[in-house]
């Protein structure tokens, strides 16, 4: 494969330095090594011919076989265009051309047999094929009958580089290192463990399949390459800093710690919960510096776990922080926290942007001279001036708002880096953690407290307003609180503030009786946070709102959450915001409202929530809709994936493989210094560009 890496592809039959030059520029492909991974995106099965009678909305790209009954130059200049009327004797279509009109013209002629590969469109109930490929039938001897589509540009289309001129390059390097043989950077035993074909083979069959299950077979080898060097450098990178970074020892168990467990624990612990508590331990008892996700669904009751564990790190002689990603997340925190632990004596104080000086300055002191136990607070506690006399453990909740960069400043926050717990409610499947949040380790809590309700979900359209509304109506009269939630979209922003005015007024005339309180993100803090406290606390009965109130906000009382133009929602935000209800004992409503026609894919998509209250099964659905989008570009490691065939996303269970596979490799031969590993070493290298950077550390 080196050798092949290194063979300018200009030197390929059919390319030429014109060409050579445009496959670089357009899609990267320099050497003969990248034009082999340029992999079919899919394959069309050329056994099989499509009737035009048969034609409908939904077709991929399929063949045809008949004949052009007429040509017609139509429109002018720029706009002029070539069309065909093209039979297969079943009906006809026209076929159209915007560019190499006149060449196409000269090219083609009437009353000759044609294959069209192509998408069909519809359009005036007309059947339609816009430059499709062209090609006569005795062309198709020769390929298997799986024919290759490849990922291009349109410049390269323009330029007359189809998938077809590419797939004929391919085959000819295929051919030819089908004699020499390529050297496989994956050692044998893991491919024949695992039922991968050996890299020539995958390379051959990826390209030139002779059955769909033979593509199948080099596509997954494929994938699991790119997987495996993506795990291997994610490994690598954490077993580096594990081995670099000494961490705090708790080993005690202690007066805070039990007395709290004893006496102050206002219930038991769920089987989740405990198990968590367990590996955090395991962790902070192990010298190391503990990086852990903590990964548990709204109300799954992170906190208390939290509590937990910052009492640990006291029992051992050290100071907690929690960080909270906004001020009202950070105040329910510090008023939950310090009313739970009242009883036992420990100093816990909340610092935020808005905290007066004075109560700074007692802060910056009592965390000097180690009288402050527990601070909680927002970014605010990570600031530079903000010094502990011996800072042990750090939580930080609701990590999407918390990058690498942050915690970063956390390991400097002493001399020995504090343990570090990050809490999520964002469900994101297991396989996909281990690779976005590659350094740190996971825990999940997968199960609610007791005597949850599920909120029974619904989707209602604008016409059954009333009703919904009604229905808001009875929980009210019972003392029950209600949420409305309106999209706010910065490009919209001044329509959807319309609608939450709007929204906002609909609420004060149809329930003059009941008290409204109103937020949204452009208000400034201290009035967000009145108007919060008051449907908090009661004297609001509806807090019409936009997202502002999508994390963590507790208010068991409220039964009620209405979302306005739901189809504009994520289904993760969709989850987030359901969970602000269903925290009490009782029955609780989530109303997904819609305009009347959404699409198919819309409703299929809300019909997620309707059907699951379980967070994970949601990320799951819209992992699988979305592609992780978000997550795979924000690598909470830092560590850049380029991901060409495999995906995150639908890949789950090569991930898993991939990720096995390359910890055992580490596990004997943690440099890959070994000789079997020559050519690992080197592919890695390529992959990742950066050759010899082993030390690195973040
Ligand atoms: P989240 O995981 O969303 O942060 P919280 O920690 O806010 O959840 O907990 C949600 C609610 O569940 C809180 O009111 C909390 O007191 C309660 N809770 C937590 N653990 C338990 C438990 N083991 N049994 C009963 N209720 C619990
Ligand atoms: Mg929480």
């Amino acid at each position: 494969m080196q050798r092949l890496n290194a063979t300018d592809i200009k030197y390929v039959k059919g390319v030429g330095p014109k060409r050579a030059a445009l496959l670089s520029s357009e899609l990267g492909i320099k050497s003969v090594g990248d034009l082999l991974r340029h992999f079919p995106a899919h394959y069309i099965d050329r056994t099989r011919m499509y009737a035009i009678s048969s034609f409908s909305g939904e077709m991929p790209a399929v063949q045809v076989r008949g004949r052009f009954v007429s040509f017609a130059i139509q429109g002018e200049g720029a706009k002029s265009r070539l069309t065909g009327l093209f039979s297969d004797g079943t009906a006809t279509m026209e076929v159209v051309w915007f560019r190499q009109i006149k060449k196409l013209k000269e090219l083609y002629a009437t009353m000759t047999d044609y294959v069209l590969f192509g998408k069909p469109t519809s359009f005036c109930g007309r059947w339609s094929m816009v430059h499709p490929e062209v090609e006569p039938p005795s062309d198709m001897h020769g390929e298997g009958s799986l024919r290759p589509v490849y990922p291009l540009t349109e410049k390269l289309r323009n330029q007359g580089v189809n998938s077809r001129v590419i797939h004929t390059m391919i085959r000819t390097v295929v051919d030819r290192i089908a004699l020499g043989g390529v050297t496989d950077s994956m050692p044998p035993d893991i491919l024949r463990r695992l039922g991968l074909p050996p890299l020539s083979t995958a390379l051959r069959d990826i390209h030139c399949p002779s059955s769909p299950s033979c593509a199948d077979m080099a596509r997954a080898r494929m994938k699991f390459d790119e997987l495996f060097y993506l795990q291997l450098d994610i490994l690598q990178y954490t077993r580096r800093r594990k081995l670099s970074v000494g961490g705090m020892r708790f080993p005690h168990i202690g007066h805070y710690f039990n007395t709290f467990y004893k006496e102050c624990m206002p219930f038991e612990l769920t089987g989740a919960q405990k198990r968590v508590i367990k590996e955090i331990r395991a962790d902070m008892g192990s010298g190391r510096q503990m990086n852990r996700l903590l990964q548990g669904d709204v109300g799954s009751g992170k906190t208390l776990v939290a509590l937990l564990c910052m009492l640990i790190a006291l029992d051992n002689s050290t100071q907690a922080c929690m960080m909270a990603p906004t001020e009202i997340l950070a105040a329910q925190h510090y008023e939950t926290i310090s009313r739970l632990v009242a009883p036992i004596g420990i100093n816990v104080k909340m610092l935020t942007g808005s905290t007066p000086a004075s109560q700074r300055a007692v802060i910056h002191r009592q965390l000097e001279d180690g009288s402050l136990h527990i601070l909680i607070g927002t970014h605010a506690v990570i600031e530079d001036n903000v010094v502990f006399r011996n800072l042990g453990f750090t939580v930080i909740d609701e990590q999407h708002r918390f990058g690498v960069a942050q915690r970063a400043r956390i390991w400097k926050k002493n001399t020995v880096p504090p343990h570090i717990l990050v809490m999520t409610a964002t469900p994101i499947p297991r396989t996909l953690a281990m690779t976005v949040y590659g350094d740190l380790d996971v825990s999940v809590i997968d199960e609610l407290p007791p005597g949850r309700k599920p909120v029974t979900t619904m989707l209602r359209f604008d016409d059954h307003r009333i009703d919904v509304y009604k229905g808001m109506g009875r929980e009210l009269k019972a003392g029950r609180q209600a949420y409305i939630v309106y999209p706010l979209i910065k490009e919209n922003e001044k329509v959807d503030m319309r609608s939450l005015e709007e929204g906002y007024e609909f609420v004060r005339d149809n329930f003059p009786s009941y008290r409204v309180a109103f937020v949204h993100g452009r208000m400034k803090p201290a009035e967000k946070d009145h108007q919060m406290e008051l449907f908090a606390t009661h004297q609001a009965d509806i807090l019409v709102a936009t997202t502002v109130i999508e994390v963590g906000v507790n208010v068991p009382n409220a039964s009620v959450m209405i979302i306005e133009n739901a189809e504009r929602f994520g289904l993760s935000q969709l989850h987030q915001l359901r969970g602000r209800v269903g925290r009490g004992a009782d029955q609780s409503y989530c109303i997904l409202m819609t305009k009347q026609n959404i699409s198919a894919d819309t409703r299929k998509r809300l019909q997620v929530m309707t059907s699951t209250t379980d967070g994970f099964l949601v990320a799951e659905a819209d992992l699988k809709m979305r592609g992780p989008g978000d997550l795979e570009g924000t690598l909470q490691s830092g560590l850049a994936v380029n991901l060409k065939i495999a995906s995150l996303a639908s890949d789950g269970r090569l991930v898993e493989l991939a990720r096995n596979a390359a910890s055992d490799i580490l596990d004997n031969d943690p440099f890959l210094e070994k000789p079997e590993h020559v050519a690992m070493r080197r592919e890695y290298d390529r992959m990742y560009q950066r050759a010899s950077d082993w030390s690195r550390i973040s």
